[in-house]
């Protein structure tokens, strides 16, 4: 009985090893990884702006390792984690290029004004007497979610008490290039500009070298930061590596004043006094003469572009393509929540589309594609960070975002590139990854609570109505 038994038991182990050693040694070889991203229309905006159909991304250590077929990077690799997004679109992290993130607890404080008369009145006296760094905090988290669950992976920020918006940034979990802001009157952290200086400082030297966060510095703009301390600000590029973040040209009367003050458009004065470089990042860049668009491009400055914002109060139209004939790298951002007012990056690819199709008169201006490009790989080189991110491509960061595409007002889809601007809103994002990292699934935020988040923001809400009743 034993002996056939054993005689059984021995010809079954073959068999099984005869039958399971391919497969045993397939899987061997497919290399373990993080996470997958497998079915889907994967739209990798890079250099051939490949679309794939029932297309897959490989994820490690927070980096992209492959993109491709879904059969292809299934035969490479097995993952810890598989997120099926069969039916969906699977597309780079979106890049809010301008915001000043707790400007959302601002949110529709005043309405219907130009740029001077709501900034003078309305803003830098709420900002005076309500911004600390609490408040800072609670707006952040107030913003980050927001931004999270509209697929918007990077953000460009400037604002005060930067330090604790890098904190509660990379607690989130969200990418951001962010700036300290420096001008020349007394502000929420800093009441001097060598107080303001020190601060940037100790700020760029903390977050230095961190996966998530650029610190930068953000002179606020030519007409409210001096001659002497742009170029200080320049030297402190210089010497730390840190980006300049700041305001160029929004309006006809900083040119009409800088042009007054320093003999030369804003543009020009800034060229010529050795402020602009390769770390610049410049918004809205609106009222620009061609002089000026090379003097963009030949310094390698980014620009970014807000068009909802820049309709709000109506300060023009930026010339974007002109811009991006000129090969100017261009990004898209919503600016801060109180003159937009929200911080969605759908509304804005789409506004940016129609609004030059509409202000030219052409309606092949700036393509669906385009603009797409505008919030992604544009973004990415508008803000200098091209090589890590802006496209899903082998060796960049995991910044991955996942698009249900089956809502009603998506159905029936032609074109993915027409569907994602003209049709998608922030609220089809289903799923984002951030270096590597599932923030949000299935719309349920993973970093932030939300439920508190509002409640919080709700509280400062009456806080800044009561300040603004008293002198
Ligand atoms: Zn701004």
């Amino acid at each position: 009985m034993t002996g056939v038994l054993n005689k059984f038991t021995a010809i079954f182990a073959a068999l099984t090893l005869l039958l399971a050693s391919p497969i045993l040694a397939a899987a061997q070889r497919r290399r373990p990884v993080a996470l997958l991203i497998t079915g889907g229309t994967v739209v990798t905006m890079d250099k051939d702006r490949r679309v794939i159909e029932d297309g897959a991304v490989a994820v490690e250590r927070g980096r992209i390792v492959a993109v491709g077929k879904r059969a292809e990077i299934e035969r490479q690799f097995t993952a810890r984690e598989i997120i099926d997004a069969r039916g969906r679109a699977v597309i780079p992290g979106l890049i809010n290029g301008h915001t000043h993130i707790p400007m959302t607890l601002f949110r529709g404080i005043a309405d219907d004004l130009d740029l001077n008369e709501w900034l003078t009145k309305y803003i830098f006296p709420a900002e005076g007497k309500n911004v600390t760094e609490a408040f800072v905090r609670v707006g952040t988290q107030l913003g980050l979610a927001e931004m999270i669950r509209g697929g918007t992976t990077t953000y460009c920020d400037m604002y005060y008490f930067e330090d604790a918006i890098a904190d509660e940034t990379a607690r989130a979990g969200v990418r951001g290039l962010l700036g300290e802001t420096v001008i020349d009157f007394p502000v929420a952290d800093n009441k001097t500009w060598p107080d303001a200086m020190r601060y940037t400082d100790n700020f760029v030297r903390k977050w230095k070298g961190h996966a998530l966060i650029t610190p930068a510095i953000a002179p606020h703009a030519p007409y409210t930061v001096s001659e002497a301390h742009l170029r200080e600000v320049r030297a402190f590029s210089d010497r730390t590596g840190a980006p300049i973040i700041t305001h160029i040209s929004e309006t006809r009367k900083e040119v009409e004043d800088v042009t007054r003050d320093h003999g030369a458009r804003p543009v020009e004065y800034l060229a010529r006094i050795g402020f602009l470089s390769l770390r610049t990042v410049a918004a809205h860049t609106i009222h620009l003469n061609e002089v000026e668009i090379g003097l963009l491009r030949q310094y390698g400055v980014g620009s970014v572009h807000n068009p909802q914002s820049n309709m709000k109060l109506a300060s023009g139209v930026a010339p974007v393509p002109q811009m991006l004939r000129a090969g100017v790298a261009v990004g898209l951002g919503t600016d801060g929540a109180a003159s937009n007012n929200d911080l969605d990056m759908w509304e804005e690819m789409d506004t940016a589309a129609k609004l030059h199709k509409l202000y030219s008169l052409d309606p092949k201006v700036l393509s669906a594609e385009e603009s797409l490009a505008l919030a992604t790989i544009g973004g990415a080189r508008a803000l200098h960070m091209f090589d890590d991110i802006g496209s899903l491509e082998a060796g960049k960061r995991a910044d991955i975002v996942i698009v249900d595409l089956d809502a009603l007002h998506q159905t029936p889809r032609y074109n993915i590139y027409s569907h994602l601007v003209y049709a998608t809103k922030a609220s089809d994002v289903r799923t984002v990854v951030i270096e590597g990292r599932v923030v949000m699934r299935d719309r349920r935020l993973l970093t932030l609570n939300e439920a508190l988040i509002k409640q919080k923001a709700r509280a400062l809400r009456e806080r800044v109505t009561r300040s603004l009743s008293t002198p």
